[in-house]
């Protein structure tokens, strides 16, 4: 274990953007990430992407700071890119080149020596399980090797921070799985932030998390924590379609799925609102919306 990136902590404080078509993506952020898996969990539009590529360096915030360790990121952009690892949304890739081949060139750029380069490419190909496929050109891949692919050059240089955007959109359930097993074998001691709208990408990998809208944090802290300060307030109940109007204008309906075709609520309240509710464990999905909707009224 490295001694040095045991209490690395990525500290943002005050981030603050607004685009100049007035939007306020980013609304005096401040959070502490500490190592391993963070996640970031907010609709699309929250100002997520906004936040990612500020820390990457890729965009400038109006005010604020944002430290990794000692490292003042926002002041010194180059020995930032040095330590991150970086998978954005939109991973673009070069026609033909073959795995082998493009994790190569993005070796050369990332600076591994030329005696290392082919140890590093062969050792992360073998990491996240593209070995067999080094060979096939990296644009023919499915969606989910090729996010796998993004993680392999995310890790090229032993990176100490990394961000993963959205990683999970358009996967299919089994390379959702395949996926989230690759992120979490990710070293204890790199902070990896996770940036996703899906609940399920944060329950199942993250052990700290933020939720944020419109610009604004609106919970920082463990997902344990967050349930149990929803504990108890949880009601669930079945009703009909034609009631789900008139429910939704009675109660504080947080979320609603249809179950076998019939619409089943859930409402936030610290009482039984009416009879034919009953109460239900609160899951992360019912903190998200929960927190989503008391910012929006
Ligand atoms: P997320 O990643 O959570 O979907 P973004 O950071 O992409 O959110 O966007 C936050 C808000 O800022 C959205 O309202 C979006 O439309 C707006 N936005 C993003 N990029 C720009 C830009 N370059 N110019 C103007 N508005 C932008």
């Amino acid at each position: 274990m490295n001694k040095k990136h045991q209490n690395m902590q990525l500290t943002i404080r005050n981030l603050s953007k607004t685009y100049s078509n007035g939007v306020k993506a980013l609304q005096d952020v401040s959070l502490d990430i500490p190592t391993g898996m963070y996640g970031l969990l907010g609709p699309n539009g929250a100002g997520k992407s906004t936040l990612m590529r500020t820390i990457a360096t890729l965009q400038n915030a109006d005010s604020g700071s944002v430290m990794l360790g000692d490292l003042n990121v926002l002041e010194d952009k180059e020995e930032l890119r040095r330590r991150l690892g970086y998978l954005p949304q939109e991973f673009g890739v070069y026609a033909r080149l073959s795995a082998t081949e493009m994790l190569t060139h993005l070796a050369t750029l990332k600076g591994i020596p030329p005696a290392e380069r082919k140890e590093v490419v062969n050792a992360l190909l073998q990491r996240v399980n593209l070995w067999e496929h080094r060979k096939k050109a990296v644009s023919s891949y499915s969606g989910g090797m090729r996010q796998r692919f993004g993680i392999a050059q995310a890790l090229l240089g032993a990176p100490q921070l990394i961000i993963v955007d959205e990683p999970t959109a358009g996967l299919d359930p089994g390379e959702r799985n395949r996926f989230y097993n690759l992120l979490s074998e990710i070293g204890e001691n790199v902070i990896v932030i996770l940036s996703t709208h899906i609940v399920e990408d944060v329950k199942e990998l993250c052990s700290n998390m933020a939720i944020i809208n419109n610009g604004k944090v609106l919970y920082a802290g463990s997902p344990d924590t967050a349930l149990e300060q929803m504990q108890g307030r949880v009601w669930e109940k079945a009703i009909a379609k034609s009631e789900l109007e008139s429910s939704q204008q009675q109660y504080q309906v947080i979320s609603s799925k249809l179950v076998a075709g019939k619409p089943i609520i859930h409402v936030l309240s610290d009482a039984r609102p009416d009879e034919g509710f009953q109460p239900v464990d609160a899951d992360l999905e019912d903190v998200f919306f929960a927190k989503i909707m008391a910012d929006s009224m």
